[in-house]
């Protein structure tokens, strides 16, 4: 089945074509490295979580926004857990980005005299809105234009290493089973994050193999304690849009009608950040006022009309399902949360986004973001650090002198890569991807965190590692595509499982029962993962506050999520624990 052989060569490869990947192989280019290599497992532009994005990023505007109140509300938000420094580079960088992008073709809602249109949305500063896929589109052929070479269709599995310093990747072709090696100076790791495979469109592809490569390899994985959850019509592949709903003032009603938010967020109600929406939901369904609705039939057919241009997929699936018929919502929308994103978690990096693997740089998705809100993550935080990474990487490939891997390495991870498709039976990886999600999927295990019930998820994960996922059966280069994805998400559950125990207390995106309280004593801390003789180790890293203009309060309290549900009547707090009333 394995068919033939291709050897690469770049200054620069670029692992993933979405958000960040783009970014990094233009500034690549921009930045004179020669021969730049863009390699993608679906198609550069095409296939990555930004091409299905809600239609929004959130850009601030430095002749209209007050930096110092956003930066300041971004750390607050954060609970202090983020990179200051990083939040500094982005926030210096994002406007000229955008301005560039303009350039490159990327269309935005405008005004008639060609300002860009801000609207409002879930974040704390307004957002700029995009025109679907063809932001991706746009910046996928600039990069072409400027001469990357963009491979698609290959599958990248392992980095190649020696002594500490990254020689490039190896990967399959997922059409034929070609074997893939990309010998490069630096390489830029750009491969998103994951949502388990669950409903979001673009979230099959993405399956922490960036994450699980860069592990294997040495590096220190950071912040996957910290799992976002999104929330998306429940029962159909409908699509994001969720900023683009509440900012058009959609309302969540519980099953009595009630719009709850006005209870756990009177401020920011439906437009409530994720770490508060969410957990508001579990805690509406932990009560029993389950299932949760989204309503927007009250939307004129104008707004319905701006909805098709900024959302167009999400808006022709609603179509398709009779939930909007011509320019009217006909009908609430049934909404829950999703499998847990590890978009948070990553390689730990510096201020250039190297890794702690020399000429590893990694950007977007697989470097944590600390789970702040509105103003510094997801698509443009991606545009950032890809940019940042992009240009770094291009410096670096110039001045390194490179590594060249062994033959050895390279076939043993040639075995490793193939194994399930050497196999001459075995186990679905559909059966053991099943497995995983029925293991973290409940909204109790990651949404509402609890020591007991994350340990009973994480033996049943180690089980699937040990006794289901090593027996993987592949028949075809697709489906070894599928088995190595399952292995990496049972790998990701195990890490973020594993962090998740390992914090203990409450704070933003990770709220405990059984310990209620934010510990600024001890925890504004990273949680890290590393392999060590083929344990994971897990441990903890302070934050260099010494060089950061806000520092946390020193103090125990009632982690927000908490207080407000204290403060509702909802929960109490008995011997340190969440009491349910
Ligand atoms: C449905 C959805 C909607 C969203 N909407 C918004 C929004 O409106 N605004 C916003 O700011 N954020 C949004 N986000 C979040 C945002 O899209 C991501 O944070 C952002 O795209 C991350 O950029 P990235 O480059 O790290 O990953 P991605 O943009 O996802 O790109 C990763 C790329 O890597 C490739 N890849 C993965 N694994 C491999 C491998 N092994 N080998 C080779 N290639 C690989 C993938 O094919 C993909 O092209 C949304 C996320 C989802 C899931």
């Amino acid at each position: 089945m394995v068919q033939g052989t291709q050897v690469h060569e770049s200054d620069v490869l670029v692992l993933g074509g979405g958000a960040a990947g783009c970014h990094a192989a233009i500034k690549a280019k921009q930045f004179g490295a020669d021969r730049v290599i863009q390699v993608d497992k679906g198609h550069a532009g095409k296939s990555s979580f930004a091409t299905f994005g809600a239609g929004i990023i959130t850009v601030y505007f430095p002749e209209e926004d007050d930096y110092d109140w956003l930066y300041k509300t971004l750390v607050e938000e954060a609970a202090y857990l983020l990179d200051q420094e990083r939040l500094q580079q982005h926030l210096a960088m994002v406007w000229g980005l955008v301005k560039e992008m303009d350039g490159f073709g990327v269309e935005f809602e405008k005004t008639p005299d060609g300002k860009l249109v801000r609207h409002p949305g879930r974040a704390i500063i307004p957002n700029v809105m995009f025109h679907g896929p063809q932001m991706m589109d746009a910046l996928a052929k600039e990069a072409r234009k400027r001469g990357v070479k963009q491979i698609n269709k290959v599958m990248m599995t392992e980095l190649l290493t020696k002594n500490g310093q990254v020689a490039g990747a190896v990967g399959f072709d997922i059409v034929n089973g070609d074997w893939h090696i990309f010998k490069s100076n630096t390489t830029v790791l750009a491969t998103g994050s994951t949502y388990y495979k669950g409903r979001p469109p673009g979230s099959r592809i993405n399956t922490c193999d960036g994450h699980v490569a860069m592990y294997r390899a040495g590096a220190d994985i950071a912040n996957m304690d910290c799992t976002r959850h999104n929330a998306f019509v429940a029962h159909y592949d409908v699509g994001p849009g969720m900023h683009m709903y509440v900012g058009t003032g959609g309302k969540f009603l519980n099953v009595k009608g009630e719009r709850f938010m006005e209870k756990y967020s009177p401020e920011y109600l439906d437009k409530s950040e994720l770490y508060t929406l969410v957990p508001a939901m579990a805690m509406e369904v932990r009560r029993g006022n389950g299932p949760i609705y989204l309503d927007m039939t009250h939307f004129t057919p104008e707004e319905v009309q701006r909805l098709k241009r900024v959302i167009p997929i999400p808006m022709t699936m609603h179509q398709r399902l009779g939930t909007c018929v011509g320019d009217k919502f006909v009908k609430k929308i049934e909404w829950m949360p999703t499998y847990p994103e590890c978009g948070l978690g990553g390689a730990l990096v510096d201020n250039r986004f190297e890794t702690s693997l020399k000429g590893l740089f990694a950007t977007g998705d697989a470097v944590p973001w600390a789970g702040y809100g509105g103003g510094a993550y997801a698509i443009i935080g991606a545009f950032t650090s890809g940019a940042k990474a992009g240009e770094c990487a291009a410096k670096l490939a110039r001045e390194i002198t490179p590594v060249d891997y062994s033959g050895d390495q390279a076939n043993a991870l040639k075995e490793l890569t193939f194994r399930a498709l050497e196999r001459k039976d075995g186990i679905d990886p559909d059966h053991v991807l099943v497995a995983l999600q029925e293991a973290i999927a409940p909204y109790d295990v990651l949404i509402l965190r609890e020591e007991s019930r994350m340990r009973k998820a994480l033996e049943r994960v180690e089980d699937i590692r040990d006794n289901l996922a090593p027996y993987m059966y592949a028949q075809d280069p697709h489906c070894l595509r599928m088995a190595l994805e399952a292995r990496n998400l049972v790998i990701s559950a195990d890490m973020t499982l594993k962090s998740a125990l390992f914090r203990k207390e409450s704070r933003v995106h990770r709220i405990r029962e059984d310990f209620p309280y934010m510990d600024n004593e001890n925890w504004v801390k990273w949680v890290c993962v590393k392999e060590d003789n083929g344990k994971m180790a897990v441990f903890a890293k302070d934050l260099p506050f010494e060089r950061y203009p806000m520092k946390p309060p020193k103090e125990k309290a009632l982690e927000p999520q908490w207080k407000r549900a204290k403060e509702l009547d909802i929960i109490d707090i008995k011997e340190g624990r969440v009491a349910w009333a």
